[in-house]
């Protein structure tokens, strides 16, 4: 494909991002069924269901653009998700294990964010305003997951650091 100009540029990374939200969509009840804390369970849950939303966002953007949103794999999602289960295949202690799911899942939101940023600011120079406000939607999705795993990050490294004492 030739990259002639800002726009299909624009749509070659909305087909990347939307490969890596659809793979996602598969890779997090996994991570849900691993994870040993309930509450870090309820974020991955709590974040398919926001990833449903993103991809149904991204649905209409390329509706109304009329173009088809598959065609491109995503192999930056696909070796993050593949770190991910690397990790699920451990043995170990939960807390350490939930740890380092946690450290996965936030590769994946930071990930997420850098494309998230691009298109948006793409979108407002193409004068893509709806889509730049929909793309703004879900970065903020994003980071607001990325600081909830932060949180649980917290609770649970010093669960890990207590129990070490
Ligand atoms: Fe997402
Ligand atoms: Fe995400």
């Amino acid at each position: 494909m030739k990259l002639e100009s800002l726009e299909t540029l624009y749509v070659e990374e909305l087909r990347d991002i939307y490969n890596a939200e659809n793979q996602l969509l598969k890779a997090l009840p996994k991570m849900a069924k691993a994870a040993s804390s309930p509450e870090l369970k309820q974020a991955f849950e709590d974040h398919l269901e926001q990833t449903e939303e993103h991809v149904a966002r991204l649905d209409e953007i390329f509706g109304k653009l009329d173009k088809k949103p598959t065609g491109k794999t995503c192999q930056a999602m696909k070796g993050l998700i593949e770190e991910g289960s690397e990790m699920m295949n451990h043995d170990g202690e939960e807390v350490v294990l939930d740890a380092g799911l946690i450290a996965a899942a936030q590769k994946v939101e930071h990930y997420e964010m850098a494309s998230y940023g691009t298109v948006r600011t793409w979108a407002e120079m193409l004068g893509e305003d709806d889509a730049a406000e929909l793309l703004q939607q879900t970065l903020d999705d994003e980071g607001e997951t990325d600081k909830r795993l932060t949180e649980l990050a917290e609770e649970i490294v010093n669960v890990e650091a207590a129990a070490g004492d």
